[in-house]
């Protein structure tokens, strides 16, 4: 239950949407599993996790969970949060190799881009619009954004290369902001309900 108050969706078909649980229960908001279309009737904003995008995808066409998510943004104007696998989702290009995508973010993303030898790693980034502070940041058989469309502003950058982008409703990061107990990132995504954008 949520006593009418506004909860954040967090997709739950895949992936770790458990970490993003407890850094909303830290943040003290509600939340709520997203698993199927009508379980986002009542969600204030949504956060897609990391995982496995392909995985996903699946789980996307058999619930028919793509059309909603798009309404949700698109027409309802409501603010969704992609990190990783839910940043790939939430593309308008999918590279390495081409799939699906929500095209809900222009940007063209290449999967599991640093290569085999770095499969994660720990960096120090930095997104001036949001923290004076270098913000830490967990890459895990990260994408990289190749191209970035010209209404998405670049917020954060690691190693040169964008890694948090917003284009109005829509933010994502290539990052696991979840792993950290840094909150900046979370705080910022919490404010677009406020806002109402
Ligand atoms: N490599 C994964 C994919 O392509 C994303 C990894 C992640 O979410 N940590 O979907």
């Amino acid at each position: 239950m949520n006593n009418g108050r506004k909860s954040v969706g967090i997709l739950a078909v895949q992936g770790d949407f458990e970490l993003h649980a407890k850094m909303l229960e830290r943040l003290g908001v509600e939340w709520k599993l997203v698993k199927r279309p009508e379980d986002l009737v009542g969600a204030a904003a949504l956060i897609m996790p990391g995982g496995e995008s392909t995985t996903m995808l699946k789980f996307f066409a058999e619930e028919g969970l793509g059309p909603a998510v798009k309404e949700f943004a698109a027409a309802q104007g409501k603010p969704i949060f992609g990190t990783c696998a839910g940043a790939i989702l939430l593309a308008r290009e999918v590279l390495n190799p081409p799939q699906d995508h929500l095209g809900l973010l222009d940007v063209t993303i290449e999967r599991n881009a640093y290569g085999r030898q770095i499969d994660s790693s720990v960096e120090q980034g930095d997104c001036p619009e949001i923290s004076s502070e270098p913000v830490e940041m967990v890459f895990i058989r990260a994408p990289i954004i190749r191209r970035v469309g010209e209404g998405v502003r670049v917020l954060g950058r690691a190693g040169g290369l964008p890694v948090l982008v917003e284009q109005g409703n829509i933010l994502a990061a290539t990052f696991h902001p979840e792993l950290t107990t840094d909150e900046t990132i979370h705080r910022y995504f919490l404010g677009k309900i406020a806002d109402g954008k």
